[in-house]
């Protein structure tokens, strides 16, 4: 092969183009990592609808990590004491379709559950869905996203009627005033930020406001700072808008026409005058007035976030209180403004629209509407009733499951529990119960491959043809450059041919993941995301944003059926009357507030180059080099008191478990909070588990995780009578490949 192809970064949800060519070039030395694995040659794309050309420190690297570490063929074992041996896939498989079926038959199918990730393709999260939640008729697969978007979900379903983000990346040219809440985009999504940097730098009169409790690079470019304390966002919203309010701020003939709810929202946000909003917040009034000030002089406000409002047992009660913003402002539909999630998957979008969360089904349906169920169920030809009505296991639920031994099997796609669940001891030591987990990934070893009875190879990024939707619904065909390493195979072939041995054959006809993509976009006819006249075929000329109906026209507005970029421009919304919904909700604050014995609250975040739990990024020479080490960001004055210095190495407690990092010491973050970076799992540093310190309580509608919040106390190393280390649990053998043992 010699030609350029065209793919997609598999890293965050920016979604940026990138085209890739062989590393073998005429007339050129091949270029070759330290393994002596020759280098794929990576540049962005400049031809990609979303990111023009741009690609980030992870993107340009990539191709580094396509031959380290790859899991090569499927392997077994019968209890996690053994070392894994060699199977073939008819074996792995047998083994495993005879569990499921001994299952099926003794505990019944809601004792299997699968945890996926945004890393599927959505071709891999279909076939996942039409096997569990059609075939086998559990609703029990949930996916990564739980912990990153599903309070984002649940946001826009409450307030505007469906998912999907309403906005599109030319907005970040067009906006008069971004409002960046819980998001260092800087760092987590820097090319859709460098592009309103630009566009900030350009038009003086562009505002950029950023909420965060730290001073992030995101924040330090910002006109305004507003670094409220953690767990006081619905505050911060509800004062914004009491003083928008007040000030007249206020489009009543939209609010009049096209929302609901409005009475009871104006109720409540009269409860938060700005002294005791800037006191809660522990903002000065003026910061308060002049972020409401922005937003009510701006024509065009953009509001961007992410994990730091999500990720809380507020989180959907956050995003609403966001929209609720723009509702009252009538700053949605239109060019440059509207509520705008950035997503922190490559593919958490497409998982979304194909069904990957436990509570719902392809097309942006949820299992508990009888209607949908109905209509998913006519098309799977299954029978009446097969679909559960009620929600499977979340991710956390599937832990629970794990200690209660109401699972018998966990099946886990193409993610790290052992490293990215909350309170990481307890979901360690239910994963070490689990009586049986089929870990299918690419990549070996991983901190979760560690509780494994079998190990499944799964071809990735550039090995396998498929489709990911990104941020402003733009879904690209990332095609395959070169085939799988070893034995592995494309995640939806593995699950289709379980499936197909399962007795379900008629089911899995596929033959090739265009023809898996074909049927599931006939779930999404007339659906909020309509993907009716998109196909591999289609794709390969040039990424579409949806929605997109086989009228084909780009980008419809399906109340209108006129062609636009953004979702609402006729105002109508997705609920039964068209009226968006006004929220009304009374701030409750952290989950786990500090106290006397642990009085310091700790948030943690991504940094610039590594990626969740380093599987990739962990084996990138430049990204090692950019961030060696975790660390913990203390606030000088915090740091004085506990005689803590910089580089100190400093033990962080929560009631849940404890971790080790360097100080940082810093007026970055404020004081009474901390931060440490969540990408050290086992495999890379001892007690350097942000999750060791974190809590599951959740959001009651979103069930998302508050990952980003818990109580700790600090105690300096020195002082400690004892310093215990962790042994290794982990031992390099000379193939390259880890030994795991499972220590008690
Ligand atoms: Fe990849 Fe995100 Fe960086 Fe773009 S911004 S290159 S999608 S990691």
């Amino acid at each position: 092969m010699t030609d350029t192809t065209k793919t997609l970064c598999p890293y965050c949800g920016v979604g940026c183009g990138l085209d890739v060519s062989p590393p073998a070039q005429p007339g050129k030395a091949i270029n070759r990592d330290s393994q002596g694995n020759p280098i794929w040659k990576v540049k962005g794309d400049r031809n990609h609808p979303s990111s023009q050309g741009m690609v980030c420190v992870k993107g340009a690297t990539i191709a580094e990590s396509i031959d380290k570490n790859r899991l090569r063929y499927p392997m077994l074992r019968d209890s996690l004491d053994q070392p894994f041996r060699r199977v073939s896939w008819d074996e792995a498989l047998t083994h495993i379709v005879s569990r499921m079926r001994s299952l099926c038959a003794t505990q019944g199918a809601d004792a299997i559950c699968m945890y996926g990730s945004g890393q599927m393709q959505t071709e891999d999260y279909y076939v996942a869905q039409k096997l569990l939640k059609g075939c086998l008729g559990t609703n029990n697969f949930d996916s990564n996203s739980r912990l990153c978007m599903s309070s984002a979900v649940a946001g826009y379903v409450q307030s505007l009627g469906a998912d999907g983000p309403p906005c599109c990346y030319e907005d970040l040219d067009l906006t008069d005033c971004a409002f960046i809440i819980g998001s260092n985009a800087a760092e987590c999504h820097p090319i859709v930020f460098n592009r309103l940097q630009k566009h900030h730098k350009k038009n003086h009169d562009v505002k950029m406001i950023v909420v965060d409790p730290r001073r992030t690079p995101t924040a330090e470019v910002a006109d305004l700072h507003l670094a409220i304390h953690p767990g006081t966002d619905i505050d911060l919203l509800n004062g914004i808008a009491h003083l928008l309010l007040r000030w007249g701020y206020f489009e009543s003939e939209f609010v009049s026409e096209c929302t609901a709810n409005f009475p009871a929202f104006a109720e409540v946000i009269s409860h938060y005058p700005p002294d005791i909003v800037a006191r809660r917040c522990g903002i000065s009034v003026e910061d308060l007035e002049t972020s409401a000030r922005y937003w009510g002089t701006s024509k065009r406000v953009l509001s961007l976030w992410s994990m730091g409002v999500n990720q809380s047992t507020e989180g959907t009660a956050k995003v609403r209180g966001i929209i609720n913003l723009h509702l009252m402002t009538g700053q949605i539909g239109k060019p440059g403004c509207g509520p705008f999630s950035l997503t922190g998957q490559p593919n958490a979008m497409g998982g979304r629209e194909s069904g990957g969360l436990c509570n719902l089904l392809p097309g942006y349906r949820h299992v508990q509407n009888a209607q949908e169920r109905a209509e998913v169920e006519k098309f799977w030809g299954i029978p009446a009733g097969r679909i559960s009505s009620n929600w499977g296991r979340t991710a956390w639920d599937m832990i629970i499951g794990l200690e209660t031994g109401d699972i018998g099997l966990l099946w886990i796609v193409a993610t790290n529990p052992a490293v990215s669940l909350p309170d990481v001891k307890r979901t360690q030591a239910a994963l070490l119960r689990s009586p049986f987990t089929v870990y299918q990934d690419a990549y070996y070893p991983t901190e979760t491959a560690a509780y494994a009875h079998v190990l499944l190879p799964a071809a990735q990024w550039g090995e396998k043809t498929g489709t990911m939707t990104n941020s402003e619904r733009v879904v690209t065909l990332c095609q395959a450059f070169r085939p799988p390493v070893g034995e592995a195979k494309p995640d939806w072939e593995i699950i289709a041919e379980v499936g197909r041995r399962l007795g379900f054959a008629d089911k899995f006809p596929f033959a090739n993941s265009a023809e898996v993509y074909a049927e599931y976009v006939q779930l999404t006819r007339d659906r909020p995301c309509d993907m009716t006249g998109i196909s591999h075929a289609r794709l390969a000329q040039d990424p579409i944003q949806w929605p997109y109906p086989d009228e084909g026209v780009r980008g419809v507005d399906l109340g209108t059926r006129e062609s636009c970029k953004r979702l609402y421009t006729n105002l109508r919304f997705a609920t039964p009357d068209g009226r968006a919904r006004f929220s009304a909700y009374h701030s409750r604050g952290l989950a786990e507030p500090p106290d006397a014995e642990y009085p310091f609250v700790l948030t943690n975040g991504r940094l610039y180059g590594h990626w969740h739990t380093q599987t990739r990024t962990g084996r990138i020479e430049k990204i090692k080099q950019m961030h060696p080490q975790p660390f913990l960001e203390i606030h000088p004055r915090d740091a004085a008191k506990l005689k803590i210095q910089e580089n100190d190495l400093v033990e962080v407690r929560s009631r849940r478990g404890k971790a080790q990092f360097p100080a940082k010491v810093t007026k970055a973050i404020a004081p009474g909070t901390l931060f440490v970076p969540m990408h050290w799992g086992a495999l890379w540093g001892d007690e350097t588990e942000a999750n060791a310190l974190t809590h599951p309580e959740h959001d009651p509608d979103s069930h998302q995780p508050e990952l980003k919040a818990c109580a700790v106390q600090l105690i300096p190393v020195a002082l400690k009578a004892n310093v215990s280390k962790l042994k290794d649990n982990f031992q390099q053998n000379q193939s390259n490949e880890i030994i795991i043992r499972i220590t008690s």
